[in-house]
C-alpha cells in the first residue's frame, strides 16, 4: 500500500507527544508505509513512574507488533490477580491469570513503564520513526489538504493528519474541546524497590494484589522478571476535600493507611515521597477528530487508572487509527491519497464508546472499592461469592471488541449493594 506523494522530507503525519500513546501510534501508521514524525516536548524520551498493568487486549497488540517476547523479557506475568480487603487482609476475589490468556490467547503481565516504553521506541526507530525532542506543540490547525501545528520556538509543521498524544494535560484538548480535568479527590503514591526489601512484608511475589478498604487502595506485584517489586498506594486526600490546593502530601499517605493490615501497612514507608500523581480524569467525551487532527491516548480519554487501561486504550487507539487509514488507503494507489476523513470517522465510530465505557466503569470501581462501614462489608459479600472463573467482568476490556466495530452497545451496571441482605451482612460483621 502506498500512501500519497509528499514532497521528500515531509511527513505524512505528525505525532505530539512521545509517550506510550504517540510512540504506539507511530509504530502503527509506520508500519502501513506512512512517513511519521514525532514532536516530543521533552529533551529526551523517555517515562516517569514504576509499574503498569498489561492486558491480553494490549499484549495481542504487542504480539501482532512482533514486541510481546521482548516485552515479557522484561516484564513479569502473574500467576493471579488477588483482591483482599485492605483493613482485615482476607482474600475477596481472584483471577486466575493461567486461565485468562487460556481464554483470551494472550498473557497478562506486568512491567516497568520506562521498559515498556523503550519498547515502543526501538521498535520506532528501527520502522525509521523520526523522533524529535525539545519540541513543544502550542497550537493546531486545519489547513487545505491536513493541518498544521505551531511550535513553542515560533515555527510550524505540517501533514495530511496531525495526531495530538500530548497526555491527561494535553494543549490539543484545551485548545480543541476546552474542558477541565476532573479531580477525584484521591492521590496515587509509586515505588518501585529490590525485591529483598520487601521479602519480610509477607507479599505475594507471583500474583498482583490489590488491597481494597475504606477511601484507600494498596496495589502489589512483581517488576523486571521479579527482580523489583512495585506498589501503588492510593488514597483520599483530606486537604482536597477541603478545598487546599497543596493536597496529597506525605502526611496524608501516613494518616490514609493507619488502620490497614500489616501487609499493607508495612509497604506504605517504601512509597516515594518526592512526588506523587493526583487522580484526575475527564468526562468522556464523544468527538475526538476536529478535522484533521486527532486526540488520542490520555488526551482523549483519561481515565481513573482503577481498571489499568489508560496506557493500553492509547496503544489500542493507534493500532485502530492505522488499521482504519489502511482500510481507506486504497484509493492512493489510484493516485486520489487516502481517504483519511474515512479512516478518523472508523476510528471515532470504534473507539469513542469503549474508551466511555473504561472511563466511567473505572469511577464506579473507584466508588466500589474504597467503600466504608455496612457497604464495605455488603460489597464484600458479592465479592466472594464471585466465580474465579466468571469473565463477565473482563470479556467485554480484554477480548477483542474493542478494536472493532461491531461492539455490542455499552451496559455497565454498577453492583447493586442495596440488594445484598440483612443476613449476608451480620455475617460479614461477625467475620470482621
Ligand atoms: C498511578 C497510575 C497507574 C497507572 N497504571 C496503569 C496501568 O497499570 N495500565 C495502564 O494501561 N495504564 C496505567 N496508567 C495510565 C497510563 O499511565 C496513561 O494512561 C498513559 O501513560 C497515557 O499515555 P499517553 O501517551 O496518552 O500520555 P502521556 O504518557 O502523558 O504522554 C504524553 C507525552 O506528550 C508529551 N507532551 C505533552 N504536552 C506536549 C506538547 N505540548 N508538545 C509536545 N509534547 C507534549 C509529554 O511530555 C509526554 O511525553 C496509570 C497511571 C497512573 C497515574
Amino acid at each position: 500500500m502506498s500512501p500519497e506523494p509528499r514532497p521528500a522530507g515531509q511527513p505524512d503525519v505528525l505525532v505530539a507527544g512521545g509517550g506510550i500513546g504517540g510512540l504506539g501510534a507511530a509504530l502503527a501508521l509506520s508500519r502501513q508505509g506512512l512517513r511519521v514524525r514525532v514532536l516530543e516536548q521533552a529533551a529526551a524520551f523517555g517515562e516517569v513512574g514504576a509499574g503498569l498493568q498489561i492486558a491480553p487486549n494490549c499484549t495481542r497488540i504487542l504480539a501482532e507488533y512482533g514486541l510481546l517476547e521482548e516485552a515479557k523479557s522484561l516484564g513479569v506475568v502473574p500467576e493471579n490477580i488477588v483482591m483482599r480487603d485492605a483493613l482485615d487482609g482476607r482474600e475477596l476475589s481472584r483471577l486466575d491469570l493461567r486461565d485468562l490468556e487460556r481464554r483470551y490467547g494472550f498473557p497478562y503481565m506486568v512491567m516497568h513503564r520506562s521498559d515498556l516504553h523503550g519498547v515502543l521506541l526501538r521498535a520506532c526507530e528501527r520502522a525509521g520513526v523520526q523522533l524529535l525532542t525539545d519540541r513543544t506543540v502550542t497550537g493546531y490547525e486545519n489547513t487545505a489538504d491536513g493541518a498544521l501545528v505551531r511550535l513553542a520556538d515560533g515555527t510550524t509543521e505540517q501533514a495530511p493528519l496531525v495526531v495530538a498524544a500530548d497526555g491527561l494535560h494535553s494543549a490539543a484538548r484545551l485548545g480543541l474541546v476546552g474542558d477541565d480535568v476532573v479531580s477525584s479527590d484521591y492521590v496515587a503514591y509509586r515505588a518501585a524497590v529490590p525485591i529483598e526489601q520487601v521479602r519480610g512484608n509477607d507479599i505475594a511475589e507471583k500474583d498482583v494484589t490489590v488491597h481494597i478498604g475504606p477511601h484507600c487502595h494498596f496495589v502489589q506485584y512483581a517488576l523486571r522478571g521479579g527482580e523489583m517489586f512495585n506498589q501503588v498506594a492510593v488514597f483520599r486526600s483530606p486537604k482536597a476535600l477541603a478545598g487546599r490546593d497543596d493536597w496529597g502530601t506525605p502526611d496524608e499517605l501516613d494518616a490514609a493507611f493507619e488502620r490497614t493490615c500489616d501487609t499493607v501497612r508495612d509497604g506504605i514507608p517504601l512509597m516515594w515521597r518526592d512526588r506523587w500523581w493526583q487522580m484526575l480524569d475527564r468526562d468522556p467525551i464523544d468527538t475526538w477528530v476536529h478535522g484533521r487532527v486527532a486526540l488520542l491516548g490520555d488526551a482523549a480519554h483519561p481515565p481513573l487508572q482503577y481498571m489499568a487501561q489508560g496506557a493500553i486504550m492509547a496503544i489500542e487507539d493507534g493500532w485502530v487509527l492505522a488499521k482504519q487509514y489502511a482500510a481507506h488507503a486504497a484509493a492512493a494507489a489510484s493516485g486520489a491519497g487516502p481517504d483519511w476523513d474515512a479512516a478518523l470517522a472508523e476510528y471515532e465510530a470504534v473507539r469513542v464508546e469503549h474508551c466511555r465505557r473504561v472511563q466511567t466503569t473505572a469511577r464506579a470501581w473507584g466508588e466500589l472499592w474504597h467503600l466504608d462501614g455496612d457497604d464495605r462489608l455488603r460489597r464484600n459479600a458479592i465479592l466472594t461469592a464471585r466465580d474465579t472463573h466468571d469473565y463477565s467482568f473482563t470479556d467485554w476490556v480484554y477480548g477483542p471488541t474493542a478494536l472493532t466495530p461491531d461492539e455490542e452497545p455499552p451496559m455497565f451496571t454498577p453492583i447493586p449493594l442495596a440488594s445484598v441482605g440483612a443476613a449476608h451482612v451480620a455475617a460479614e460483621v461477625s467475620r470482621a
